[in-house]
């Protein structure tokens, strides 16, 4: 077997991985350090396994969502430490609470991001906040199946590529619930790297994607004290990174073909943030601390979100509103210019020179932009007084 699907279209879950039984199947860095599966051609023995666990090939069931709910944390804490409005570390301490074992993305040392098993409140911590960033997924496969094996209950949370790899290896199992968050893509760690490539990353603890709910980039040292790369919503194109990722400039190309930017879902639940909301219906409270759009989309997820409902603030909504709000609901990522570019340079070319060239006409936009704001505002300045 020379590999496992489309190279293209591989998302670095690593479930083939998992089920080789020859063990001849490694996940290994693109040039762009996206993970992707190389077989040891060598070693296989041709079984096919692999092929047939890989969701590129045969995703599971989909479905539609039977709810849609504008929903937050009543935890102001919870609500403001996460990206869009604490949804899921309150299923997870619901679940955690009734013995049950959460698995989910956290910074482990040195920059690397990875889905670890949380079996305590304290360790949910880990998990706050969404990491814009790949999360190594490897480990989870095996702790899942054995904890399913002891009758525990399991809340898997990834992006609905993650969650496909988990669905396919494990198969139907009442006590797996899974959520799937909404989104447009990844970029990978080794491009994360780069931008902390000044900082000695044995010296960073952890680094928040968004405070509340604004994004920035903000790492925290070991020693406690906080420093912040950017703020986004004072200045654009202040980050490569960040503004790389937004732009679909440095995600994976698996993601132009992703196969769950579609209001059906993979998921139990499917939680996201729920832009546009009240644009057409209106809606009374406040979203600014943040606001999930948690879709409904199994009888196990409707049971699920029914136990939490004490400890949120949770409104009915038309699905169509949250469709209509967030583009990865929707559609997926379109390949872009900016992003081919951007691959044939990068990495002959540092990180950060990569993505000014590819977006270019982006930046210029932007600084144009800016530009005549600050000419208009210095005009009527000057005429008031
Ligand atoms: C890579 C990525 C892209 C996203 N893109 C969009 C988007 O385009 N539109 C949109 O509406 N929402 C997007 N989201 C989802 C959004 O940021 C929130 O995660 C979601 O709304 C849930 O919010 P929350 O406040 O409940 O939880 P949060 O505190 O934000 O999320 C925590 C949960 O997310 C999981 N998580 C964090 N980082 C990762 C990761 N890198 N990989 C897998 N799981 C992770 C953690 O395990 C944890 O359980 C994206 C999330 C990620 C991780
Ligand atoms: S065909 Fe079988 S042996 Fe070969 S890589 Fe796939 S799972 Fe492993
Ligand atoms: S998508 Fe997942 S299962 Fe398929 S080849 Fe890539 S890592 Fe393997
Ligand atoms: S856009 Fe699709 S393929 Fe890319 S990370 Fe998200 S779910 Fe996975």
């Amino acid at each position: 077997m020379k590999q496992v699907c489309d190279i293209n279209k591989c998302t670095g879950c690593s479930a083939c991985m998992q089920v080789c039984p020859k063990k001849c199947i490694k996940m290994l860095p693109n040039k762009q350090g996206h993970i992707i599966s190389v077989i040891d051609e060598q070693q296989c023995i041709n079984c096919e396994r692999c092929v047939k666990t890989c969701p590129a090939n045969y995703p599971p069931a989909f479905n539609y969502p039977k709810q849609c709910y504008a929903a937050w944390a009543k935890n102001e804490d919870v609500r403001m430490s996460c990206a869009s409005g604490g949804i899921s570390t309150v299923l997870s301490e619901y679940i955690i609470n009734n013995g049950g074992i959460v698995y989910g993305c956290a910074i482990l040392k040195e920059l690397e991001f990875k889905h670890i098993r949380v079996d305590n409140i304290k360790d949910l911590e880990l998990l706050k906040g969404s990491k814009y960033v790949y999360s190594n997924c490897e480990d989870v496969y095996k702790n899942i199946k054995q904890d399913l094996s002891e009758n525990k209950k399991v809340l898997f949370i990834g992006t609905p590529c993650q969650n496909t790899g988990i669905l396919n290896y494990i198969g139907k199992n009442e006590n797996l619930y899974t959520i799937d968050l909404i989104c447009h893509g990844f970029p990978s760690q080794q491009m994360l790297k780069e931008l902390f490539a000044q900082v000695d990353i044995k010296d960073i603890k952890s680094v928040k994607f968004r405070e509340n709910n604004v994004r920035k980039i903000i790492y925290e040292k070991q020693n406690g004290e906080n420093i912040t790369i950017c703020n986004l919503s004072k200045q654009r194109w202040q980050n490569y990174y960040y503004e790389g990722f937004l732009s679909k400039t440095i995600i994976r190309n698996s993601c132009f073909e992703c196969l769950f930017s579609k209001p059906k879902r993979i998921g139990d639940i499917t939680l996201g943030d729920f832009w546009g909301i009240g644009k057409k219906e209106k809606f009374e409270h406040s979203t600014k601390n943040g606001c999930c759009a948690c879709l409904i989309n199994t009888d196990k997820g409707q049971n699920l979100f029914n136990n939490i409902k004490d400890n949120i603030e949770c409104y009915e909504r038309n699905i169509n509103e949250a469709i209509e709000g967030n583009h990865s609901l929707r559609e997926i990522s379109k390949k872009n210019l900016n992003s081919i570019i951007f691959n044939f340079l990068y990495p002959k070319i540092n990180f950060n020179s990569a993505v000014f060239l590819s977006c270019f006409d982006k930046i210029l936009k932007y600084k144009i932009k800016k530009t005549v704001k600050t000419g208009i505002s210095l005009f009527q300045r000057n005429k008031t007084k």
